[in-house]
């Protein structure tokens, strides 16, 4: 007889008592990754309207659109892939990968992004 199989119900016991490996999302998670892409930060002050990230975006994400009496751009996150192409490509900086990764809501609504909620760290 197989010992190995005879002694597989105590190893089950075992693993009963341990400390679960999941965690409960989002009460608890984990530090992302280094170099991790999360949503974009937008600093308005430096933003200079040129519309190269929009220009650049692979998804069509990005729309610019009038805020306080100059172009910024407006990220819909629900056609963003992360790629990083805009906050790369931002010739002044204003534009930067975040490690956020909260992105969630009810509705599509959330994931628009104007450059007010842009520029805001959660
Ligand atoms: S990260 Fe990529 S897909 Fe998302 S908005 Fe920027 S360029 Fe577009
Ligand atoms: S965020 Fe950067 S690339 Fe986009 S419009 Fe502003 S300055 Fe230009």
């Amino acid at each position: 007889m197989d010992l190995k199989k005879l002694l597989q119900p105590f190893k089950l016991e075992k693993n009963l008592y341990k400390k679960p490996m999941t965690l409960v999302f989002p009460k608890e998670a984990l530090p992302p990754v280094e170099n991790y892409r999360g949503r974009q930060l937008l600093n308005i002050e430096t933003c200079v309207g040129c519309g190269m990230c929009s220009r650049v975006c692979p998804n069509d994400a990005i729309v610019m659109v009038e805020f306080n009496d100059k172009k910024c751009p407006q990220i819909h996150l629900g056609k963003c892939c992360f790629c990083g192409l805009c906050a790369e490509n931002c010739p002044t900086g204003a534009l930067e990968m975040t490690s956020e990764i909260f992105i969630a809501g009810y509705d599509r609504s959330f994931a628009l992004y104007d450059p007010e909620k842009l520029s805001k760290s959660e």
